[in-house]
């Protein structure tokens, strides 16, 4: 298995988590302290310590507010993908206006950094059975790849029985993308998800490293891992939510930067777009072969 793990990071604030939505108003994002900047130059600054570099998909909201972070990040060598605009997840939303908002947000990004985007990771993996007309909107839209599809089964997100292995699929509409699942390992015939962010804090830090290797290991491919700037940030401001997602959101957020170091120490890391070319899925101009 030569072709290096996919690193990604979901860029946004503490205050966009849809785990945290409930208790936050979308009117008070404005007023509310943003850490996104620090954090996401934290991040950058460890990933230049390891010499690694990755995907980030960068929320258009964010995107608006702090181009010279877009132009910080792709100067570094990262790759940058589109999060969507919003934040709203993609089920709750039309085709209309998914199809808006996601145009938006790529146009942003393209005009900040003069490239073409072609990977897209929706809000809280919100691309289900119910919204996988999505994919024929991001393939119209010029999108190469995706990777919103998380193969387990969840209360906000899930198709639990979805392929693994990162792949070409048809859109609904016979159009092509190819699509880079959330990592889950095999485990006594389960589906573990070990692809980062809340699973990567809440689980042992040994049952993570097990999980991922076994899918370099033993599945023969690699995997893509995710985390967000907020999750090496245990000084951010609390939000009060509901017991389940305070659980999910402040659980060994200080642990977090530690393991991500132990994790960049053990394996292989690149851009999910380099390592889906090296799979022959993408052609170099970034769209499926
Ligand atoms: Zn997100």
């Amino acid at each position: 298995m030569n072709v290096p793990n996919a690193l990604t990071v979901d860029v946004e604030d503490y205050f966009h988590v849809a785990a945290l939505a409930p208790s936050i108003d979308r009117d008070s994002w404005t007023s509310r302290e943003s850490r996104v900047v620090g954090n996401t130059h934290n991040m950058l600054a460890l990933f230049e310590q390891f010499d690694v570099r990755g995907t980030f998909f960068v929320l258009g909201w964010v995107a608006e507010r702090y181009p010279q972070l877009v132009r910080d990040i792709a100067a570094d060598g990262h790759e940058i993908a589109c999060h969507g605009f919003s934040h709203r997840l993609v089920y709750e939303q039309s085709p209309e206006e998914f199809y808006d908002e996601t145009l938006r947000a790529k146009n942003l990004l393209e005009d900040i950094t003069g490239s073409a985007v072609i990977g897209y990771r929706a809000a809280s993996y919100s691309i289900v059975r119910e919204s996988l007309w999505a994919m024929d909107i991001l393939a119209e839209l010029g999108f190469g790849y995706d990777s919103s599809i998380f193969p387990v089964r969840h209360d906000r997100y899930g198709i639990p029985d979805a392929e693994r292995a990162p792949h070409r699929m048809s859109t609904l509409g016979g159009k092509s993308i190819v699509e880079w699942p959330l990592a889950t390992a095999r485990i006594l015939g389960f589906r573990l998800p070990v692809a980062g962010g809340g699973y990567f804090r809440l689980l042992p830090y040994w049952l993570s490293r097990w999980g991922v290797a076994s899918i370099n290991q033993r599945d023969l491919r690699p995997f893509i891992f995710y985390l967000h700037p907020w999750e090496i940030d245990p000084a951010q401001p609390r939000v009060a939510a509901s017991l389940l997602s305070q659980f999910r959101h402040y659980t060994n957020l200080g642990k977090c930067e530690e393991r991500l170091r132990r994790l960049l120490g053990t394996f292989a890391f690149g851009t999910a777009r380099d390592s889906l070319v090296q799979l022959g899925l993408l052609s170099t101009t970034g769209m499926p072969c």
